[in-house]
C-alpha cells in the first residue's frame, strides 16, 4: 500500500524552485502514497525534502490536510498523524488524508522550534517569494499543500519549558471551525480567530476550515495526548462522513473567549501555586518569587478568574518569563459583556530580603 511518487514536474532543473500544488487525483484510489517534495534548498544547493503522505480512499468525498512540527521540536502530533493512517480503511474512506507530518524540516534535525534562519515559522505563512527563509519556505509549503485541502487539522504541542492541557484554538464564530473544535472532544477550546501569520490563518484567508490542535508537551511523544488527539482527529473524519464509526465524546470542553500569557515582572525561582486545568480566581495567590537564599521577592495574583491552559514547566524566571496562560472562560459572544481581557496583576512584593 506504501509507494513513491514522481512530481518532476515540482521541481526539475529549474531555479528559482516552482511550488506546485498536490494533486490528490495524481494518486491512486484506495492506496496510501508515500513522497517526498523540494520546496527548498539549503546553502550547497541542494534540495530539502519534506515528506507528505496521501491516503486517497476509493469513494469520492473531501480532503482533510494534517499538519505537525510546524515548530520542528513538536513531535506528538507525526505520531498521530501515524496512528490515524494506520487505521484508515483505504476502501471504505470516503474522500482522502493528505499529511505533511514535519512540515519544518531543518528545525525537526536540530531538535528545535525556529526555521533554519532562527525564524518562527508559524509567524510567516502564507509566505513571500522574496522575503526571509522562513517566509519563502512558508510561501513553497502553501502553495503546495494548502490548495489540495478542503479542511485543516495543524497539530502543535507547548513550547520549550511549558505544558500545556489537550486544547483546540480555533475560530468559535465559524460554525464549521466550531464543528470541527467539537469533535476534537478537547479538555478546552480557545476562541482565536487568527491573521497572525499560523498556517492556519493561511488557510482561514482561502476559505479552509482550519482548527489547531495543542496536544502536550515538546521535545516528547506523550502516549496519553497521542491517543486523545488520534482520537479527535478519527471523530472529525467520522463526522465528515469520511470513516465508518462512532464519534466518541467523553467530555464537555471548556470554551475560552480569550486568554492571555501572566509574566513575571521580575526574576528568581519561580514557584507556582496552581496546577493545568486549575479553574483560578481573581486575586488568588498564582505564583510567588524567591532568590537564592530562600527569601521571596514577589508574589503574583490573579487578574481575574479563567482556567489554567498552560504554564511554565522551568522555575527559572526573568523579568517577563509567561508562567501562566489564563483563559477567560466563556463563548465568544459573551465578549461585549465580560470582563476586560485579563492582564498581569501584581499586588504590593514583601520588601526584597525579608526572611520568611
Ligand atoms: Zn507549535
Amino acid at each position: 500500500m506504501t509507494t513513491g511518487i514522481c512530481f518532476s514536474c515540482v521541481r526539475g532543473s529549474e531555479r528559482p524552485l516552482k511550488p506546485k500544488a498536490i494533486e490528490i487525483r495524481q494518486c491512486a484510489p484506495g492506496e496510501r502514497t508515500n513522497f517526498f517534495l523540494p520546496l527548498y534548498e539549503d546553502a550547497t544547493g541542494s534540495p530539502l525534502q519534506v515528506p507528505f503522505i496521501v491516503a486517497r480512499g476509493k469513494k469520492k468525498g473531501p480532503t482533510v490536510g494534517i499538519t505537525a512540527a510546524v515548530h520542528g521540536n513538536e513531535l506528538n502530533g507525526i505520531k498521530i498523524i501515524q496512528n490515524v493512517l494506520e487505521d484508515l480503511n483505504l476502501e471504505e474512506l470516503r474522500g482522502s488524508v493528505l499529511c505533511a507530518p514535519v512540515v519544518n524540516v531543518p528545525g525537526y534535525n536540530l531538535g528545535r522550534r525556529y526555521f533554519s534562519d532562527g525564524v518562527d515559522l508559524n509567524n510567516k505563512f502564507p509566505g513571500k517569494p522574496d522575503g526571509v527563509p522562513a517566509e519563502q519556505y512558508a510561501r513553497a509549503f502553501t502553495l503546495t499543500f494548502l490548495p489540495a485541502c478542503d479542511y485543516l487539522i495543524d497539530i502543535h504541542t507547548a513550547s520549550e519549558g511549558r505544558t500545556n492541557t489537550l486544547y483546540v484554538r480555533a475560530d468559535f464564530e465559524s460554525p464549521l471551525v466550531r464543528e470541527l473544535a467539537l469533535m476534537v472532544n478537547p479538555e478546552i477550546i480557545l476562541h482565536v480567530r487568527g491573521g497572525d501569520g499560523t498556517l492556519r490563518s493561511a488557510a482561514r484567508r482561502r476559505g479552509i476550515p482550519a482548527i489547531t490542535l495543542e496536544a502536550g508537551n515538546p521535545s516528547v511523544l506523550q502516549g496519553k495526548m497521542v491517543f486523545e488527539g488520534e482520537r479527535g482527529v478519527k471523530n472529525i473524519l467520522m463526522h465528515l462522513g469520511m470513516m465508518n464509526g462512532k464519534v466518541e465524546l467523553r467530555r464537555t470542553p471548556v470554551i475560552c473567549q480569550s486568554s492571555k500569557w501572566i509574566r513575571t515582572t521580575g526574576g528568581g525561582i519561580l514557584e507556582t501555586k496552581f496546577r493545568l486545568l486549575d479553574r483560578i480566581e481573581k486575586k488568588q495567590l498564582l505564583a510567588q518569587t524567591q532568590d537564592p537564599f530562600g527569601n521571596i521577592l514577589q508574589r503574583y495574583y490573579a487578574p481575574s478568574d479563567g482556567i489554567v491552559i498552560g504554564m511554565a514547566a522551568n522555575p527559572a524566571a526573568f523579568p517577563g518569563t509567561r508562567f501562566c496562560h489564563l483563559g477567560l472562560v466563556g463563548e465568544p459572544s459573551d465578549e461585549l459583556s465580560a470582563e476586560p481581557a485579563v492582564s498581569t496583576a501584581k499586588q504590593p512584593a514583601p520588601k526584597r530580603g525579608r526572611k520568611r
